[in-house]
């Protein structure tokens, strides 16, 4: 799915370099090339390449896929349901599809004072999850739970060829059907795809406060 996240840099200088875009590839259309040519395309590749005069590719301080990002951030919303003041900014994230069609926009984003709170979020949770946080075991087992089950409709998806995509919600019933309701032996692995989409948020979240821009969603 084209799902994408990024930070803007905030530098001064933030123009794109000369010949620098997609279509200033040297050599584009040579079939064969000298090693010497070889090498000057790995050169732009590495130094030009949608590369800016400040030094940031693309004028971007961080961008990536945020796809395990808004998974964990459903799963939270669907846990924390009872809890809306928790994990604020996480839940307002995993509500991004009904947000995205009540404003028939395909994007969201996050201030630098909200990217603040979340790292917060997510540190909470990183703490938790090393069983170090304030977050009760009942609610880390639901959690684990839930990514469970979208991470088997996932995985379930890509067996049958689709993209990853959204279940849209845990009780969906081929899910329930399909699965075993044996609680995952797989938990540390789970715990280990929470984790590492928390360290994106720190990522993202710790670009934002460093430059003051808010974190951009496209859907
Ligand atoms: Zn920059």
């Amino acid at each position: 799915m084209g799902k994408w996240a990024q930070v803007r840099c905030h530098c001064p200088n933030r123009i794109a370099l000369p010949k620098s875009g997609l279509s200033d590839r040297p050599f584009a259309r040579r079939r064969h090339l000298t090693a010497a040519q070889q090498r000057e395309v790995e050169v732009w590749e590495r130094d030009t390449k949608l590369m800016y005069e400040c030094g940031h590719r693309e004028g971007m301080l961080f961008q990536g896929w945020p796809g395990k990002i808004l998974e964990l951030c459903e799963a939270i919303r669907l846990v924390f349901i009872d809890e809306p003041d928790t994990f604020e900014i996480c839940m307002r994230l995993g509500a991004w599809r009904s947000a995205c069609s009540a404003s028939m926009e395909e994007t969201m984003t996050l201030s630098a004072e909200e990217a603040e709170l979340w790292q917060l979020e997510a540190q909470e949770l990183i703490a938790s999850l090393e069983l170090k946080g304030s977050v009760s075991f009942a609610k880390l087992r639901s959690l684990i739970s839930v990514m469970w089950r979208f991470e088997i409709a996932a995985e379930m998806n890509v067996q049958r060829g689709l993209e990853q995509t959204w279940l849209g919600g845990y009780s969906s019933l081929a899910l329930m059907k399909s699965g075993s309701e044996e609680f995952p032996d797989s938990n540390e692995k789970i715990v280990e795809i929470c984790l590492l989409a928390l360290e994106d948020i720190n990522k993202f979240c710790a670009a934002s406060i460093a430059s003051g821009k808010p974190i951009e969603f496209y859907f």
